[in-house]
């Protein structure tokens, strides 16, 4: 999926293109360095949401699941840089369930994708409508924009929060207030 060669190519020609020298010694392994970096941090586009969500239990009980603070590392498609921070999800099951370990996941199946943070908010909300089919999902994500904050408008720790409602959630703005205020980070 990952064209390593082009990648490597192309940090070559930004290294050249802002006057540094690519065969000097700090440099020289870079174009490789950042290829193999990539293959990681852009792994979502070799995965789907269904590799790590098919795997469910049956429950009776159809107690809401609060997951909170799954710490997520993305890359914003307009600058090519980082934005991290946390995603927070809550589901009323309708009859299943997954694993939590499940719910952070399939935050990464999305993260490891160039990003904008409220799509990546509404395909792990859709992914976990498909897979449960629950009453309600309720995803927010909140996180710093490096592209914000160490350029342009520069304000160092500003977040961005999105959030995303469907279901239950959705139709009822009562019940999506209460959780949101449940799952609103402590810091
Ligand atoms: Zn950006």
């Amino acid at each position: 999926m990952i064209d390593q060669k082009k990648i490597q190519e192309a940090a070559k020609l930004i290294i050249e293109a802002i006057g540094e020298d690519p065969e000097r010694e700090g440099l020289k392994a870079t174009p490789e360095r950042i290829g193999r970096m990539y293959e990681e941090i852009m792994a979502g586009y070799s995965q789907k949401p269904e590799d790590v969500l098919s795997t469910f239990f049956t429950v009776e009980e159809n107690s809401p699941v609060i997951e909170k603070d799954i710490t997520f590392y993305s890359m914003c498609e307009h600058h090519m840089l980082p934005f991290f921070g946390k995603a927070h999800i809550a589901y009323i099951p309708d009859g299943k369930v997954v694993g939590i370990s499940k719910l952070a996941r399939c935050v990464e199946v999305y993260a490891r994708r160039l990003q904008i943070q409220e799509h990546m908010t509404a395909q792990i909300a859709d992914a976990l409508m498909e897979a449960l089919a629950p009453k309600g999902v309720l995803v927010v994500l909140e996180a710093e924009h490096t592209c914000m904050t160490m350029r342009g408008v520069k304000k160092p720790g500003s977040r961005t929060v999105t959030i995303s409602a469907k279901g239950v959630f959705k139709e009822d703005q009562e019940l999506c207030d209460r959780f949101l205020r449940l799952m609103k980070a402590e810091s």
